[in-house]
């Protein structure tokens, strides 16, 4: 974690990777305002949105083509390196004409492949760090895939940004954290540097702090954050930004993890409680796999009775018991849910493949 697979992008190599800024560039004052209170303080680049991707037409949907030269005036004033998200191949030309110095592609865009292949093919020939937020949806899948149409077109200062996904049974965050989907990025693409944005995790400012140190936790290498001077009265996300003295602060308590620790003692007590884990995950296996011997028992028994392989009442009985037992545990009910869902899927499809073997 850090900067060591950002090496050779042109950002200092110390600290976290970090991008601050308003959702949205609104006025030449704004922008220059929030630079110069970020510059000096170990942020990498100033974000800010000039073409704003809104759900509901009439929103405000960004200043245009005149915020690039108020993020060229915050960078000649201040020193601070500027970066923008580009939407569509018009939105790169103009970007790569005002030399900004990093570029990102946002969630919606992720999740269209035209899109994404449309800006990858504007940006060809070019060396220019590009930024790839998740898609709208939880598709590790899509994300990849546009982090490797950008790889194909030539780049190769790639990296992501974890914002989040949307849906409409989320309600504490805007969009749900689902961190499984980075951490299986960072699984499949180990050497592609990660950002949370949890900004738009959260949509709300007293939320941040906690998500932003649960992202250093588990090993992000860096942080793009809204930052606004007026936060109340932002054009977009007003209730998602800090200000840029809550931003500093919050970034001065973080704590940052590393992956491991040469401390004789830690490992000595991690080796042994790691060793009744991994005995306890084998146990955990071969009970599962006693349970679904008896299910493929009662698969052949409902077969032969031509009984229905989905049991509603039984499946619902199941759920409740377990969850009561579970959350007496000290089991999330998310978890426990889960959980039995995917063991239940398993039954589900082994009991039928049995069912279609006799057939
Ligand atoms: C943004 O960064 O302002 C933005 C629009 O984010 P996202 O693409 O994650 O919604
Ligand atoms: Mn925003």
């Amino acid at each position: 974690m850090g900067k060591e697979k950002m090496a050779g992008w042109g950002f200092s190599d110390s600290g976290i990777f970090l991008a601050g800024g308003p959702c949205s560039a609104e006025s030449e004052e704004q922008v220059l305002t929030t630079a110069s209170a970020l510059a000096g303080n170990g942020v990498d680049f100033l974000r800010a949105g000039i073409w704003k991707p809104r759900t509901r037409p009439g929103s405000f949907e960004g200043v245009g083509l005149k915020g690039l030269a108020w993020l060229q005036t915050a960078r000649a004033e201040t020193g601070l390196k500027i970066g923008t998200e580009v939407a569509e191949p018009s939105h790169v030309e103009a970007c790569l004409e005002a030399g900004l110095d990093i570029l990102w592609v946002g969630a919606r865009t992720t999740t269209n492949p035209f899109s994404v292949q449309a800006i990858a093919d504007a940006l060809k020939g070019t060396e220019i760090p590009v930024l790839v937020k998740n898609p709208m949806n939880a598709d590790v899948g899509l994300w990849i895939g546009a982090i490797e149409r950008l790889a194909n077109a030539g780049l190769t200062k790639l990296g992501a940004i974890h914002r989040g996904v949307s849906s409409s049974l989320e309600m504490r965050y805007r969009n749900a954290p689902t961190w499984k989907m980075p951490i299986e990025l960072m699984r499949l693409m180990p050497e592609i540097p990660i950002l949370c944005d949890p900004s738009h995790i959260c949509g709300k400012a007293e939320l941040i702090s906690t998500i932003a140190q649960e992202a250093m936790d588990l090993l992000f290498d860096g942080l793009m954050v809204e930052v606004h001077p007026d936060p109340p009265h932002a054009l977009s996300d007003a209730a998602q930004q800090l200000t840029p003295a809550v931003f500093l602060s919050m970034i001065e308590e973080l704590k940052i993890s590393q992956e491991q620790s040469d401390s004789l003692p830690f490992g000595k007590q991690m080796s042994a409680l790691r060793d009744g884990v991994d005995e306890i995950d084998s146990q955990l296996l071969e009970l599962i796999s006693g349970r679904m011997k008896l299910v493929r028992k009662m698969g052949h028994l409902k077969s032969r009775q031509k009984v229905s392989t989905l049991q509603p009442h039984r499946w619902q009985a199941i759920l409740e018991d377990r969850v009561r037992k579970g959350t007496g545990l000290n089991l999330s009910e998310d978890f426990v849910l889960q959980l039995m869902q995917s063991v239940h899927e398993e039954a589900i499809r082994q009991q039928e493949s049995d069912r279609l073997n006799e057939m």
